[in-house]
C-alpha cells in the first residue's frame, strides 16, 4: 500500500519546491474524515485515495491536483462538506473536488451504449476543469486495479462503462498508456475467455522470444548510434491483449495469423532525428508498403506526433516501429498532463502560446466536431456551455440546448409525450413549463390523454423540433375546429348551383387553388380565409353563379344579404338610475352602465361623470383608456348581488355564423331556452359565407352569459362567440 511519505517523495522528485503542508493536510483530513471506511478488499479505504494520487504523480501533477486526489471521494462519502474544505483547503480545490463529486453522482445513473458519446459530454460539461477529469480518470483506473473484489455483476457493468467512456476519454485527452491499462482491464471482465486466450499465448510467446526482443533492440540502437544519433533510446514490448483482439476481431484473422505483435520504440533527441532514424531503418531492412504513417507533419488531433512504419526483422517478423522525440513520447504517454499547464513556475521562455494551442486542439477533438469555444481560460473547460444535459426518471440522457424547458424535453423524449405535456417535475418538484433545465436535472413529464400543445408554447421552447411539432399540432386542431364549418359551407354552395360537393371532387383541382391538402383548403373556407365560391369555380370554371343575394325568408326570421349590408333593431338606451346592487357607492347615486354593458361576476370599477353620476365598466373595456390619467374620477366598486336578487344586466356577444338561412333563428331559440332575454341584434355580413350578429342581452350573472357562449359555440352554424366591451 502507498505510504503518505512515499507519495510525499514522489512529488519531490519532479517539483522539490511542492507545498508539502497542503498534502500533509489533505492526507491528514481525508483520513480522518474516512475513518474506519473500508474497502471492498478489505483494505483501508484511505489507501484508495493515495494510489489515486500516486497514478497522479505519475503525471507529475502539482501538489494542489494531488491534494483534491486525496479529498476526491470526502464530500460523497463522509461528513465532508464543501463549505469545511473551503475553510480549509481554499475555494479552488473546493470546487475541484465539488466536481468530482458531480461527476460520481452521474456514475449512480444507468447507461446504455448509445448513449456513451452523450455521456462523454455530460462528462466535459459538469467537469469544468481539466484537472477533475484527470483526478477521475485516475480514480477510475484504480477502481479498475482492484475491481477483482466487488460483485461480478457489477464488475461487468463498471467494465463496460470504462470502456465505453473513460478508455476513450483518456486516449482524446492523449494518455496512451491509460488508455490501452483501462482498455485491458476492462476486457478482462467484459470477455475473459477471450482476455485469457491472447493472454496465455502471448505469455507463450514472450518466453520463446525473450532474446529476440532483446536483440533487435541492440540491434536498432547500434544502428543509430553506428551512423552519430545521439541519446537514442529503444524499448520493444509485446502489445496488450486488448489492441491484439480488436486488431483480430477489425481484420478477422487468427491470433497465429497475427504479424505484428511486437512493438518498437525509438526516442531519439530531436525532430530532424526522427527521419534521419527512420532513413537507416528503412535502408537496413524492408518496410512494409503502405504501413507508414507521418503524424509528425500530421498531428492527430489530441496533439499526437509520431513516425509510425513496419518493417520485415531480422527473424523476418514484422515490426511496427514509432520513432518520436522526447518531448513528443510524453505527449503520448501523459497527453494533457504533459503540459506545465498548471505548474507554476512555468519554463522561462517557455512557448506559452504553443501549449495554448495545443491545449486547445486537444478540447477540439474531446469535442470531436462540435464547434468549441473560441476562449479557453487557463484550466477552463469552456466546453457545451450551449448544451444541457437532463434524464428521463428512467436514466436515459436527453441533451438539449441551452435553455431548453421542460416541454423542449418532452418534445425530445417523444413527440407524443410533447402534444400531451401539461406539467413537469424537475428534480422531484412540480415546477412550471417555462423553467430552464440545468445540467444534470432529471424531469418526469405529467401529461393529460387530451391536451393539445397551446400556440403560445411555440415562444416559449429552443428546440426546432418542439418548435414543428406544436406548429403541426396547432395547424391539426384548428384544421379539426372549422372543417365541420368548411364543410357544410361548401355543400350548401355547391348544391345552391346544383352541384354536388365532395373531398373527392376537391382533391382533383387542388392545383387550382395552389394547395395541396383538401383538409386544409376545407378548413380554409371554415376560418372564412377562403370563400366557397372560389372553390365551386376551381371546380366548375365554367359554372356561373346565379346565387339570389337578398331574400328574405319570414319564416325564420333572417335575410341573406349581401357583403357590406347591415341591420339593426335597438330599444332605446337605458336611462340613469338608483338603487343598482354594488358596493362603494352612496345609495343614491345615479349609476348608468357602459353601453355594452356589466354583469355580476365581472370585475368592474366606476367613473365618476361631470354631472355626480357613475357609469359602470368592466375592467376589460377599452373606454376606460380615456380616463387613465383622471385617477380621482375611478371609483372602487363591487357587485353586491345575494340570491333574491331579481335584475337582470346587459352584455354584449359578437358571433361570427355561417351566412344561410335559418341561423339567426337557431341562435335566437338557443338563447330562449337559457333565460336570456335579447335587447337588441345587428348584424352584418362579412364575407360571402359569413356573417357577424352583435347582441346586447340581458343576464343574471356572468356564470349564466357563459353558459349561453357556450351554448352559442356548440352550433354547427356558428364559428366563434367573443363577448365585447366598449
Ligand atoms: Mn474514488
Amino acid at each position: 500500500m502507498m505510504r503518505q511519505y512515499e507519495l510525499v517523495e514522489r512529488v519531490q522528485k519532479y517539483k522539490p519546491d511542492a507545498d508539502i503542508a497542503l498534502l500533509n493536510k489533505a492526507y491528514v483530513y481525508a483520513m480522518q474524515k474516512h475513518g474506519r471506511q473500508k474497502r471492498a478488499s478489505g483494505d483501508p479505504y484511505i489507501s484508495h485515495p493515495l494510489e489515486v494520487a500516486a497514478i497522479l504523480t505519475e503525471l507529475h501533477m502539482d501538489e494542489s491536483t494531488i491534494a483534491v486526489a486525496l479529498l476526491h471521494d470526502t464530500i460523497e462519502d463522509t461528513s465532508a462538506t464543501r463549505a469545511e474544505i473551503d475553510a480549509f483547503f481554499g475555494d479552488e480545490i473546493g470546487a475541484l473536488v465539488e466536481g468530482l463529486t458531480k461527476i460520481k453522482r452521474l456514475d449512480l445513473v444507468s447507461r446504455k451504449a448509445q448513449q456513451a458519446e452523450n455521456l462523454r459530454k455530460l462528462f466535459l460539461a459538469v467537469a469544468d476543469d481539466v484537472r477533475v477529469l484527470l483526478v477521475k480518470l485516475a480514480d477510475r483506473l484504480h477502481n479498475m486495479r482492484t475491481l477483482y473484489y466487488m460483485r461480478a455483476d457489477k464488475r461487468r457493468r463498471i467494465s463496460e462503462e470504462t470502456m465505453e467512456i473513460y478508455a476513450p476519454l483518456a486516449g482524446r485527452m492523449g494518455m496512451q498508456d491509460m488508455r490501452e491499462e483501462l482498455e485491458d482491464l476492462s476486457f478482462q471482465y467484459i470477455n475473459p475467455e477471450a482476455y485469457q486466450t491472447i493472454k496465455d499465448k502471448l505469455e507463450d510467446l514472450s518466453g520463446q522470444n525473450k532474446a529476440l526482443v532483446k536483440s533487435i533492440e541492440d540491434e536498432l540502437r547500434a544502428l543509430l548510434t553506428e551512423h552519430g544519433l545521439e541519446g537514442v533510446k529503444v524499448k520493444g514490448r509485446l502489445k496488450k491483449p486488448f489492441s491484439i483482439f480488436n486488431k483480430m476481431q477489425s481484420k478477422s484473422l487468427s491470433f497465429e495469423q497475427m504479424s505484428d505483435l511486437y512493438g518498437f520504440r525509438i526516442i531519439v533527441d530531436e525532430l530532424e532525428s526522427c527521419y534521419r532514424a527512420l532513413g537507416f531503418v528503412h535502408t537496413r531492412w524492408r518496410m512494409v508498403p503502405e504501413r507508414f504513417k507521418d503524424y509528425i507533419s500530421n498531428p492527430k488531433q489530441n496533439g499526437y506526433q509520431s513516425l509510425h512504419t513496419t518493417i520485415v526483422g531480422p527473424l523476418r517478423q514484422r515490426i511496427e516501429l514509432q520513432i518520436r522525440t522526447r518531448a513528443m513520447h510524453d505527449v503520448a504517454e501523459y497527453g494533457i498532463a504533459a503540459h506545465s499547464l498548471y505548474k507554476e513556475g512555468r519554463k522561462a521562455g517557455g512557448d506559452e502560446t504553443n501549449v495554448f494551442s495545443w491545449f486547445r486542439k486537444t478540447i477540439e477533438a474531446l469535442a470531436e466536431g462540435d464547434s468549441p469555444e473560441e476562449f479557453l481560460e487557463h484550466t477552463k473547460l469552456e466546453l457545451f456551455q450551449d448544451q444541457v444535459f437532463c434524464f428521463t426518471p428512467k436514466g436515459q440522457l436527453i441533451a438539449l440546448p441551452k435553455d431548453a424547458t421542460p416541454i423542449d424535453f418532452a418534445y425530445a423524449v417523444h413527440t407524443n409525450i410533447g402534444d400531451t405535456c401539461v406539467g413537469a417535475k424537475v428534480n422531484g418538484r412540480m415546477m412550471p413549463l417555462v423553467t430552464r433545465l440545468n445540467n444534470g436535472d432529471e424531469v418526469e413529464i405529467i401529461r393529460s390523454g387530451v391536451q393539445v400543445p397551446p400556440p403560445a408554447w411555440e415562444g416559449i421552447v429552443v428546440t426546432g423540433k418542439a418548435r414543428a411539432a406544436i406548429r403541426r399540432a396547432t395547424r391539426a386542431a384548428i384544421r379539426k375546429q372549422y372543417s365541420g364549418l368548411g364543410y357544410r359551407i361548401l355543400e350548401r354552395t355547391f348544391a345552391r348551383s346544383g352541384k354536388t360537393f365532395s373531398r373527392e371532387v376537391l382533391a382533383s383541382v387542388l392545383h387550382r387553388l395552389g394547395q395541396s391538402d383538401v383538409e386544409d383548403v376545407i378548413a380554409a373556407v371554415g376560418r372564412n380565409e377562403l370563400s366557397s365560391s372560389d372553390v365551386l369555380k376551381a371546380v366548375f370554371p365554367d359554372h356561373k353563379d346565379e346565387r339570389v343575394t337578398i331574400k328574405p325568408s319570414p319564416e325564420d326570421g333572417w335575410v341573406s344579404l349581401p357583403k357590406g349590408a347591415g341591420m339593426a333593431f335597438r330599444l332605446p338606451e337605458g336611462e340613469g338610475e338608483t338603487g343598482v346592487p354594488l358596493r362603494g357607492l352612496n345609495g343614491a347615486a345615479i349609476v348608468r352602465f357602459s353601453p355594452s354593458g356589466a354583469v355580476p361576476g365581472d370585475r368592474i370599477v366606476g367613473i365618476t361623470e361631470d354631472d355626480g353620476s357613475i357609469t359602470v365598466y368592466p375592467i376589460q373595456s377599452p373606454g376606460l383608456q380615456q380616463y387613465e390619467d383622471q385617477p380621482d374620477r375611478w371609483i372602487d366598486i363591487r357587485w353586491d348581488i345575494d340570491s333574491t336578487n331579481d335584475k337582470r344586466f346587459l352584455a354584449r356577444l359578437g358571433v361570427n355564423v355561417l351566412n344561410e338561412p335559418g341561423t339567426l333563428a337557431r341562435i335566437t331559440s338557443t338563447i330562449a331556452t337559457l333565460d336570456v332575454n335579447i335587447r337588441s341584434i345587428r348584424m352584418d355580413v362579412i364575407a360571402e359565407d359569413f356573417a357577424e350578429v352583435e347582441m346586447d342581452m340581458e343576464v343574471w350573472d356572468l356564470r349564466q352569459l357563459t353558459q349561453t357562449i357556450n351554448q352559442l359555440k356548440a352550433l354547427d352554424c356558428v364559428a366563434t362567440v367573443k363577448r365585447e366591451f366598449a
